[in-house]
């Protein structure tokens, strides 16, 4: 298990300030920054015991840094290849883990395209950052915590990238006969889930533009959509300044530091949104992120000060 079980607890500041008990999953906590220890945590060792030599990977965040991670903790090999724009000090976190780095092409199309080729090449597994059943299984543990700790929320708030988290949140609570709200919040820029309910079709946004970009999945994973018209499903999507003054204000609450990725989801409680109305307890996840630094905090307090 490349993952560690998390704190669960509820929070007297964020329960006091909306009437509901706020429950905090604090998957910030997990060793590589965020939840996707977990599904990529478990997709990696499920390669590697079906005799994958190597692993490769083409996120230049959180995802990147959890393979390269499980590499180490594996005791195999693991390769990055990560778009242009990939900040340098999320190379530098990746190499500390002792993975190689390759930076090509302008996105993360380009990255990918070149990691699905060589992974074939090179017999390697590859590790797609949220569409892959396992990783889905692997995050879905979240919600055997959730049941293990006798939390049965009446609402889940989650953030929304590609999907996989979503994915794996909902095929939990289905392995456990549960049928719990789940709130999909996403920033305006990056929602791809809402955009493509709103308009009943898998469809393909032309650009992110949200400075969230852990969340800047342009299509979400085929599965996520589906759920959507399987499970009780509801979308936000909120602004970056929002997101980001969440961010602020739960490091000043919980002293914890995470990426306005997952700051959208906890701002849906600091703005007291109507998926709470009615509802005794809800669970946020608190998904984390390793992409940010008290100086890039600042700078996006800036960014979005400024209107960009
Ligand atoms: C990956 C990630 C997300 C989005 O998850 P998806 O599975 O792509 O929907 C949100 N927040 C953080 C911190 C992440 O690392």
């Amino acid at each position: 298990m490349l993952h560690i079980k998390t704190p669960l607890f509820q929070s007297t500041l964020l329960s006091e300030r909306v009437g509901t008990a706020v429950w905090l999953k604090m998957e910030a906590l997990q060793p590589c920054g965020s939840f996707k220890a977990r599904g990529v945590g478990f997709a990696c060792s499920r390669y590697v015991l079906d005799g994958a030599k190597m692993l490769i990977s083409s996120s230049g965040g959180n995802a990147g840094l959890a393979v390269a991670y499980s590499g180490r903790k594996l005791g195999v090999p693991a390769r990055i290849i990560v778009p242009e724009v990939t900040p340098q000090r999320a190379i530098g976190l990746m190499r500390a883990e002792g993975a190689e780095v390759v930076v090509h092409g302008e996105s993360w199309f380009e990255a990918h395209q070149l990691a699905s080729q060589q992974a074939i090449a090179e017999e390697a597994a590859y590790i797609h950052p949220f569409d892959d059943p396992l990783i889905w299984q692997g995050h879905a543990s979240l919600v055997d915590e959730l049941v293990e700790a006798d939390v049965r929320p009446d609402g889940i708030i989650l953030s929304v990238g590609g999907g996989g988290l979503m994915c794996g949140v909902v095929q939990g609570l289905l392995a456990h006969d549960l049928t719990i709200p789940v709130l999909a919040v996403e920033t305006a820029g990056a929602n791809s889930l809402e955009t493509a309910v709103s308009q009943n079709q898998h469809i393909s946004l032309d650009k992110i533009t949200s400075i969230a970009n852990t969340l800047g999945a342009k299509q979400v994973a085929a599965r996520a959509f589906e759920l959507t018209k399987q499970y009780p499903i509801e979308n936000a999507v909120v602004s970056d300044e929002t997101a980001v003054s969440a961010c602020t204000q739960f490091l000043d609450d919980h002293r914890t530091l995470v990426e306005p990725a997952c700051g959208a989801s906890l701002s849906v409680v600091y703005d007291n949104h109507a998926f709470l109305r009615n509802k005794k307890n809800v669970v946020v996840i608190v998904c984390g992120g390793a992409g940010i630094t008290r100086d890039s905090l600042d700078q996006f307090r800036q960014i979005v000060a400024d209107g960009d």
